[in-house]
């Protein structure tokens, strides 16, 4: 029967992403009572959670203790969560739009800067931050990583992800073991024998982008010390400098002063960047630039992390520049501003790849205007002239991944995975996470005849 302005009804959104900010989208919308919604979340991968679960470092559980209040989402019967769907390449988002009443594209940035010197790409041990990353949160497209003859790093860039894999390198592994870190990447990191790092900046202390904690966590690693090279913190005055930049400064400050006899040594070089990866078939070497002199040093080297920063991916049909959607205030915008109706964009593709999740949280008010927009659309029946077409109606015009399966998670004390597409028939096997300590896949189940759609 045809549908009336006025009936009510449902409405339909499809979220793309389940990372942070796409489950605090759901969460939003879930919760608020001025319309009935139901949400769909897309996600490429078999699990939510996004970088919280495959970026976030292993040791910061308090930050990864956050996945509870996100999974929360999960709490409606109104939310359901389709893994392994990547959309772009087995869904477009053109389907998602005449399926859905809102599509939000909440899929972060998956792609990594280049720095273009010579031998960045070419040489074996040149990677990016982001891979290695992906390795040790056990994300399921890393590579193994083969660190046995790993002696001397560098790691270009002076964010937190730098932090972040500076640390894993050089922390005690017996450390690690207490966190979810999968057991081969602990094996891995417990046959280093890494003796320096460099951790090398463009600019100057005072300018680097890793906040206090960070940093400090890293210059109190048991059995590592400091030197610090190219700059000289006694010409900074901090009475200028805003508060971060300040306690970054007296952090460095401080450590240098009261020097540890480490058998493993932290080099900060700041005001230089790397101009050539040396080596012939695997890194050797890396030759630096001053950026105040133009002098030049090189250190050896049988491993170089590039971390200059994450980049969007476009998907197709939908506006891109500069890796993030182009939006106005949450509202996917075309090249001459104009908004596209139904289309949202929220997180790092949104604003871009940098921000802590409190941070996506904090930027409430905008999402909050698009929900309520959604919302208030929703009640003004404007969108009804979309067809409403259900996952199981759509799926007869759609061509969805063969055998995608969809669980709803019992209680938001699990998240159940689905079963890999060409696999996910009753019977299959899938495994559980369990949330509250979410240690490794703790329990096996399988896929029932009720848990499936109809595709
Ligand atoms: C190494 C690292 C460490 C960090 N550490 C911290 C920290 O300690 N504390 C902190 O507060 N913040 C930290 N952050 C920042 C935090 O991770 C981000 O702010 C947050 O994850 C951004 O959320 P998002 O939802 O926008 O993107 P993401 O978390 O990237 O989620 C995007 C989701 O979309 C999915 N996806 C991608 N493409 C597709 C597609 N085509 N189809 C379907 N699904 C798709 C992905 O699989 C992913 O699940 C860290 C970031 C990094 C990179």
């Amino acid at each position: 029967m045809a549908m009336t302005p006025e009936e009510p009804r449902m409405r339909r959104v499809a979220i793309v992403g389940a990372g942070p900010s796409g489950l605090y989208a759901a969460g939003q919308l879930a919760t608020q009572t001025d319309v009935e919604v139901a949400v769909d979340i897309y996600d490429r991968l078999p699990t939510p959670f996004g970088l919280l679960r495959y970026g976030v470092a292993p040791d910061h559980e308090s930050v990864k203790s956050v996945a509870k209040t996100l999974a929360a989402a999960f709490d409606s019967p109104h939310v359901r969560y389709f893994g392994l769907v990547e959309v772009g390449t087995q869904v477009r988002p053109a389907q998602l739009l005449e399926c859905y009443d809102a599509v939000i594209y909440a899929y972060g940035s998956e792609n990594d800067r280049k720095l273009g010197i010579p031998g960045e790409t070419e040489l074996d041990g040149s990677r990016s931050a982001r891979e290695f990353v992906s390795w040790y949160s056990g994300h399921p497209d890393a590579h193994a990583q083969d660190l046995d003859t790993v002696r001397n790093a560098v790691v270009v860039g002076v964010g937190n992800v730098a932090v972040d894999v500076t640390r894993i390198l050089l922390k005690d592994p017996e450390e690690l073991s207490v966190t979810d870190m999968p057991e081969s990447v602990l094996a891995e990191l417990r046959r280093t024998h890494v003796e320096n790092v460099w951790l090398v900046g463009r600019r100057g202390p005072e300018n680097a982008s890793f906040t206090n904690k960070e940093l400090r966590e890293l210059l109190e690693l048991d059995g590592v010390d400091t030197e610090l090279v190219g700059a000289d913190l006694t010409a900074i005055d901090v009475d200028l400098l805003d508060r971060k930049a300040r306690s970054n400064v007296e952090s460095i400050a401080a450590a240098i002063a009261e020097p540890k006899q480490g058998k493993r040594h932290l080099h900060l070089v700041f005001n230089h960047r790397p101009v050539a990866i040396k080596g012939v078939e695997g890194v050797t070497g890396v030759e630096f630039e001053s950026n105040l002199d133009g002098s030049r040093f090189e250190v050896p080297a049988d491993l170089v992390l590039r971390s200059i920063g994450y980049f969007g991916n476009p998907l197709p049909g939908v506006p891109f520049a500069d890796g993030r959607i182009p939006n106005l205030e949450g509202r996917v915008t075309e090249e001459d501003g104009s908004s596209r109706p139904g289309e949202y964009v929220t997180g790092w593709i949104k604003r871009g790849p940098s921000g802590l999740i409190v941070g996506t949280a904090r930027i409430l008010p905008k999402p909050w205007r698009i929900w309520s927009q959604i919302c208030s659309r929703c009640r003004s029946g404007s969108w009804l002239t979309r067809r409403n077409c259900w996952l199981s109606a759509a799926s007869r015009r759609v061509r969805w991944p063969t055998g995608v399966a969809s669980m709803r998670p019992r209680s938001r004390a699990a998240i159940c995975v689905v079963a890999s597409a060409p696999r996910s028939r009753p019977g299959t096997t899938c495994w559980i996470w369990s949330l509250p300590n979410r240690k490794k896949p703790s329990a096996e189940s399988t896929i029932q005849e009720h848990d499936q759609l109809s595709i």
